[in-house]
């Protein structure tokens, strides 16, 4: 009960704040939603795209998902929210940019490198939703064999962020607003351990820091 006291006492600070002190932004915002950015990301607890980015209520579309993974344009059945909620902010609200946010120490991508048997991995939903980074995972076992296990982690977790952005594309009308210049797709890497977000750039093929560690 400890954390609901809490999650009420948070709310009466956000109400205060946004309703009692200064209600112009709600004023604004509950008449509709404008946010630029589409942010996928992870449900890990430690990785809140608004905290991380300092966003206010409307900057930020979000969905969140185990390992922050887009599957590819799969038009023909299923339930498939992530392709729902990319496509209301995509051909809805027009947003100008998509960040897929990745993380290290991504429960996620542990399961996606956790040895199986010839069972398979034991889980009736997880296994075959981060199959999705299949590619990741066979790519850095192959590459970093004899590299540690953090050392694949990262990699995995890196790499699987890059299939999320291959998968944006598979989308037409993301693909059509990529190439006309209309959105912006972004793959981002939030390190834990190092406190410092990193931006994949194509260019170096790698992930350069966009605000590096503290000291
Ligand atoms: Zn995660």
């Amino acid at each position: 009960m400890h954390d609901i006291a809490r999650f009420i006492t948070g709310f009466k600070k956000f109400q205060q704040r946004y309703f009692c002190d200064d209600s112009s932004l709600f004023d604004e915002l509950k008449d509709g939603q404008h946010p630029k950015t589409l942010v996928v990301a992870c449900i890990d607890s430690r990785v809140d795209p608004a905290i991380l980015t300092g966003s206010s209520p409307g900057d930020l579309l979000v969905v969140r998902n185990v390992a922050n993974l887009v599957p590819p344009y799969e038009p023909e059945g299923g339930h498939h929210g992530v392709s729902a909620a990319l496509e209301h902010g995509v051909t809805k609200l027009e947003v100008e940019h998509v960040i897929v946010l990745g993380h290290s120490c991504c429960g996620g991508i542990q399961a996606l490198l956790a040895p199986r048997d010839e069972h398979g991995d034991h889980t009736e939903f997880l296994g075959k939703w981060v199959g999705i980074a299949e590619h990741a995972r066979t790519q850095t076992l192959r590459e970093l064999t004899h590299k540690t296990p953090e050392q694949q982690h990262r990699a995995c977790e890196q790499a699987a962020i890059l299939i999320s952005l291959e998968n944006l594309l598979t989308f037409p009308w993301i693909k059509e607003r990529v190439e006309t210049g209309r959105l912006f797709l972004h793959g981002w890497y939030f390190d834990m351990q190092r406190g410092e977000l990193s931006s994949y750039l194509p260019e170096s093929a790698s992930f350069e820091p966009l605000a590096p560690r503290c000291r």
